[in-house]
């Protein structure tokens, strides 16, 4: 597995280095809002600890980090208003999923019908 870089970009937010549009902020998570939208409501949630990915979160975070990043990512689509209407969580691991920042990262995706899961579909493996 990549090795956790302090200085990613995620990271640097979270020390303030690098500012965003914080929507929600807990003990155990930040949410703000993504650069670069790809539906009319597009927030990414992160942990506070040090994770790449799902994959080492889900392995290494001890229970009460897991606990609050959840709980954190339902707490925020609330505050946006969209759990009556419906959103959509994504988390990319590692190459086939094209993960570009490497600190772990859920986006909620909402405000719009949001069409297939995955652009133009893929064939099933048999
Ligand atoms: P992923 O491909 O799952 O690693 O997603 C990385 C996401 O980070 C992309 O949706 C980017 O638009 C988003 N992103 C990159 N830089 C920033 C930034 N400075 N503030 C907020 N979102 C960012």
């Amino acid at each position: 597995m990549t090795a956790y870089d302090d200085n990613n970009l995620f990271a640097r937010i979270l020390r303030g280095e690098i500012p965003c549009s914080k929507v929600h902020e807990t003990d155990h998570a930040l949410a703000f809002r993504d650069i670069n939208p790809q539906a009319p409501i597009h927030v990414l949630v992160i942990p506070k600890g040090p994770y790449v990915s799902w994959d080492d979160f889900a392995a290494n975070a001890p229970p009460a980090a897991q606990a609050g990043y959840v709980a954190a990512i339902g707490e925020t689509a609330k505050l946006l208003g969209v759990d009556a209407t419906g959103y959509r969580l994504i988390t990319n691991h590692g190459d086939d999923a094209q993960q570009e920042v490497m600190h772990l990262h859920v986006h909620i995706l909402a405000g719009a019908r949001l069409g297939p899961m995955v652009a133009g579909g893929l064939q099933p493996q048999t």
